[in-house]
């Protein structure tokens, strides 16, 4: 085969040096636009269902006061955490007033999560909205208040777009936002398995613990940054969802350590909510998860738009094997 069998198809010998000059700038100008888009990962921290009945190992008090020393020791200013006023009159609820204002006093911001925690694909929706104004009251001229509410379940109606729209209408009629999550790693079981294990009277290898639950959330971190990029060309201001657990509590210095060893930057709920994402009202027939899915969807990008642990089919034997050494197919 003759090499140069096409030279009408290459730069003329004498245009050489001006095209390689110019290939090199174009090469240099991709990667002084791509090298900081490279590094900026950014993330908030959001904890929902605040708050929280007690996990495997402290009280509800204990908890909020380590994962206050936790949040500060990692270095996170503002982290928002998603209240469920309905919470308060359950058993664990009671100081819950005082905690929520612990988090507050620390920096954080509080936000809308509905009064009683109902997924609106099985509540009708005026019932629904009331729920919403419900909780709103409660937070109504609290400090750290923000105008945000987080749907139960991240479950938006489902097929019901009628419902999915009134309930739209009416949080633009109140000034609220959504309080959308593009990341989820499932940490609430992961936080429900460890319970579960202790209160059985299990080992658990809280080493490996701590492993899986910073490894799981970097790595829903990692893979919803990837789809954004896919999906719209950019990597927006992440927000991760997290829950007021004791693995919260344990290992968030650890888990926004690695994420900065990753190149991730951890921003203000705030700076993340003004990112223009926040505007997006995704159309697809079912909105129950994250809006990097429910984006992805919408631009036709195929399936898995979920990270894989996210669900518990994918995760249990997971945490069964490496924290619990149980084996992973031993007939259970
Ligand atoms: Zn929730």
């Amino acid at each position: 085969m003759r090499r140069w069998a096409a030279p009408q198809n290459l730069p003329h010998p004498n245009d050489r040096v001006t095209f390689m000059g110019r290939f090199l700038a174009l090469l240099a100008a991709v990667f002084l636009t791509a090298a900081p888009a490279l590094a900026e990962k950014r993330i908030a921290l959001t904890f929902d269902d605040v708050p929280r009945a007690r996990g495997a190992f402290f009280t509800p008090d204990d908890r909020t006061a380590r994962l206050v020393a936790a949040l500060k020791r990692a270095g996170v200013r503002q982290a928002a955490f998603f209240v469920t006023p309905g919470n308060l009159a359950k058993p664990d609820g009671s100081g819950g007033e005082r905690r929520i204002e612990a988090y507050v006093r620390a920096g954080h911001v509080i936000a809308n999560h509905s009064f009683s925690h109902r997924p609106l694909s099985t509540t009708g929706s005026a019932e629904y909205i009331a729920d919403i104004d419900r909780a709103e009251a409660w937070l109504k001229g609290r400090k750290g208040r923000r105008p945000w509410f987080r749907f139960p379940f991240l479950n938006e109606g489902r097929a019901d777009k009628g419902k999915r729209d009134a309930v739209r209408d009416a949080l633009k009629a109140r000034g609220l936002r959504s309080g959308y999550v593009t990341v989820d790693g499932a940490d609430w079981n992961l936080e429900s398995l460890t319970a579960r294990a202790v209160s059985s009277g299990k080992q658990v290898d809280m080493e490996a613990l701590r492993d899986l639950y910073v490894e799981t959330m970097v790595e829903a971190a990692e893979f919803n940054d990837k789809l954004f990029r896919q999906t719209i060309g950019r990597s927006p201001a992440h927000v991760i969802l997290l829950h007021e657990t004791d693995l919260a509590a344990l290992f968030i210095p650890d888990l926004v350590a690695e994420l900065r060893k990753l190149g991730w930057r951890i921003v203000t709920a705030d700076q993340a909510f003004a990112d223009p994402i926040g505007k997006a009202l995704p159309d697809v027939p079912s909105a129950q998860g994250t809006l990097t899915e429910a984006l992805a969807w919408e631009k036709g990008l195929p399936a898995p738009r979920w990270y894989e642990r996210s669900s518990p089919r994918v995760a249990d034997p997971i945490f069964a094997r490496r924290v619990l050494k149980e084996g992973p197919a031993d007939g259970k």
